[in-house]
């Protein structure tokens, strides 16, 4: 099922390429990596290895230079192929932050090497349990002390933290009563967990309702090198902002393949299953659903490759990048609804995958962040209506 818009060569070819990785990873694989909790190591470094990791770092970095667009058709494709790329999706857009705003010198120490597979950048640390949404409550804080900062303070919900080697921090480095706006303040550090985990930071994980190795990072007196630091002290959070575009195209493009699998399951298992003396997805009980949430997954598709085309462009996109994300979720889960549905009872045994990949869909209309305010983006910064917060 590929979409009539995205016919281009350089799309069809990363689709067939990413398939051949994931045809490597079957159900049982991920079935067996969900009941222990464990984390896709091989799939991981099988993405690494085949370059698709290091798709948007450019290629005097080792990377291979792609824009958005094409990063989010690998994401997509990944899931769409029943694999899930939340093990090492945020590789793609906190790099971005390095890239944008570190300095030569950090990009020449770390890009190489995250581009060939031998470091992973795929921690990043900005919610706080006592923050959540609004960011910038946060309490972490680094305080510059000679050549180091020492940071003290909490994140939650840091995922991959036990299986990344880097992290993007964001963090105080000026108290709230300090700043004018609560916007400064706060400050963007790319940190080494590997020389930090027992010397100051120590993970936590977290058991959720899906495989997803996250955790919380405690950090008590632990010094990281004034090195760390990525840009300009104190301008953090536009630098977290700037990525935050990307990031909701690239969620959007994983519900997307999360609700083409959803569709191709739940109508194969429609044409096939025998109730009554006839295919149950000759019912329109049964394949209205289906058909419904194929149009609203097409729909939502439309506005991802939107949002990403004006991303690659450097137009506006943060109101698309939003519908994306929400339109996106949203239709994976009508679609992950309509697939449970029309598997019966069969729907819930988990050597079929949909029970698995139900859970894991539902995800992304909570994070990275909740419908809720992806819709006070639009009606307030869009539409004009009063901020609630
Ligand atoms: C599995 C998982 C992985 C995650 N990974 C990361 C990660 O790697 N790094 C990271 O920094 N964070 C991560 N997060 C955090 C995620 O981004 C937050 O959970 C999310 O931003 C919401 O914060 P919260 O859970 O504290 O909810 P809260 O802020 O407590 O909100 C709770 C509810 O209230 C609603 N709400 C709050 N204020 C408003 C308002 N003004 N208008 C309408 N509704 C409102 C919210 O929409 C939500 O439904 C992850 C979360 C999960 C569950």
């Amino acid at each position: 099922m590929t979409s009539s818009f995205d016919i281009s060569a350089e799309h069809a070819a990363i689709r067939e390429g990413v398939a051949q990785v994931c045809a490597e990873f079957d159900g049982a694989y991920w079935r067996d990596l969900d009941a222990r909790r464990a984390y896709p190591e091989a799939f991981v470094t099988a993405l690494s290895k085949a370059g698709y990791l290091a798709a948007m770092i450019p290629e005097e970095y080792g990377g291979s230079g792609l824009n958005l667009s094409a990063a989010a058709v690998i994401l997509e494709e990944i899931h769409r192929n029943g694999c899930n790329a939340a093990a090492c999706h945020a590789q793609m857009y906190t790099m971005g932050t390095v890239l944008r705003h570190g300095s030569a010198e950090q990009k020449q120490k770390y890009l190489p090497r995250i581009a060939d597979g031998s470091l992973r950048l795929q921690a990043f640390g900005v919610t706080e349990p006592t923050s959540g949404t609004d960011t910038l409550a946060l309490r972490t804080q680094a305080i510059r002390d000679g050549d180091f900062y020492v940071v003290n303070g909490q994140k939650i919900w840091t995922s991959r933290a036990e299986h990344s080697d880097l992290m993007v921090l964001l963090a105080r480095t000026m108290t709230r009563d300090k700043v004018r706006r609560r916007t400064e303040g706060l400050s963007v550090f790319l940190i080494d967990l590997r020389a930090l985990v027992s010397h100051g930071v120590t993970i936590k994980p977290i058991r959720t309702m899906m495989n997803h190795s996250t955790t919380e990072v405690f950090f008590d007196n632990a010094r990281i090198p004034a090195s760390s630091l990525v840009g300009e002290e104190g301008t953090g959070f536009r630098y977290i902002l700037s990525g935050m575009n990307a990031e909701r195209i690239l969620i959007a493009a994983e519900c997307i393949g999360d609700a083409k699998w959803f569709l191709s399951k739940g109508a194969a298992y429609a044409k096939d299953r025998v109730v009554f003396g006839r295919p149950i997805g000759a019912n329109q009980g049964v394949q209205f659903p289906i058909a419904r949430a194929y149009a609203h997954v097409e729909a939502a598709d439309k506005m991802r490759f939107d949002a990403a085309e004006k991303f690659d462009r450097g137009e506006k996109c943060g109101a698309e990048a939003n519908m994306a994300k929400l339109l996106a979720s949203e239709a994976a889960w009508e679609a992950a609804n309509a697939c449970l549905d029309a598997h019966g009872g069969y729907g819930f045994a988990r050597e079929y995958d949909v029970e698995r990949k139900f859970r894991e869909t539902r995800l992304y209309m909570t994070a990275p962040i909740n419908n809720n305010l992806v819709l006070a983006f639009l009606g307030q910064n869009v539409l004009g209506m009063p901020k609630s917060y």
